[in-house]
């Protein structure tokens, strides 16, 4: 009996504190509410594709299966892209160097789908290797490198895997599929912001997710990839093209396909 009298007497106290915490909740939501809606502007109305990986209505289409028409020679922006295109995707050439997008863009989401060929060879950065230079700074591998790698079962340094922001990001996760099957990043690129006087005022960030996993968070970027030695903001640019790498490995190159972005 005693137990039980206590057992009320508890009950009859929480009751109490929670009848309180609801008082005081009501005492802060007085006024008016129409005080914190926000009416306009109002948000733009973008159709979606039908699956979140189809273009939606206001997305550039990079490369819709049929030709390279929006990208250029990387070395030479007078020259067409000359990668090879068949079946609705296109494949690194071995022989013709890095292309990249005729447009130029600042802050933006893109899409990007690549897929690592069934019989690829070769170990760590020698297996599968391309990239994606989400802003390029100029011709050779100039630019900001998110990895395209085979990593579903290739050990390399971490911060040079799929995945990685080149030599900068550690991904978070290890979402590879394997070799054959298509992979996707959804990128989310704020460019950096320089000073009149070419210093860096707000660094680049970057969030990507592959095959649908968070691999980048929102990332602070150091600078512009660097193969050797520690990155930096050097050299003040604006709006930049997006590069695709022709890494020269030896083994069967990686394919692409479809690519739209959005201004943002
Ligand atoms: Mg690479």
């Amino acid at each position: 009996m005693i137990s039980i009298a206590c057992n009320r007497s508890i009950k009859t106290f929480l009751l109490a504190v929670a009848v309180c915490s609801v008082s005081q909740f009501a005492n802060a939501q007085d006024g008016d509410p129409k005080l914190t809606e926000i009416y306009t502007p109002v948000p733009p109305v973008v159709t979606p594709g039908k699956m979140n990986s189809d273009a939606p209505s206001d997305a550039i289409i990079l490369f819709d299966g049929k030709n390279l028409n929006q990208w250029v020679s990387a070395a030479d922006s007078t020259m067409p892209a000359k990668w090879d295109v068949a079946n609705g995707i296109f494949t690194v050439s071995k022989t013709t160097g890095n292309i990249r997008t005729k447009q130029s863009f600042l802050d933006y989401q893109l899409h990007i789908e690549w897929r690592i060929p069934e019989n690829i060879t070769g170990t760590g950065q020698a297996r599968g290797n391309s990239g994606i230079f989400l802003a390029s700074t100029g011709p050779g591998d100039a630019g900001y490198e998110l990895q395209v790698l085979d990593n579903y079962k290739n050990e390399t340094y971490t911060n040079g895997q799929a995945g990685s922001i080149y030599k900068q990001a550690v991904p978070l996760a290890n979402p590879n599929k394997k070799p054959g099957e298509w992979q996707s990043y959804d990128v989310i690129w704020n460019a950096p912001r320089f000073n009149d006087d070419g210093t860096i005022k707000t660094p680049a960030h970057v969030t990507v997710l592959f095959n649908g996993v968070l691999v980048e968070n929102n990332f602070e970027l150091l600078g512009p990839t660097q193969y050797i030695g520690k990155p930096a903001y050097r050299k003040p640019h604006g709006p930049c093209p997006i590069k695709l790498q022709a890494h020269g490995d030896k083994s069967e190159p990686i394919s692409y396909r479809n690519i739209w972005i959005r201004n943002i």
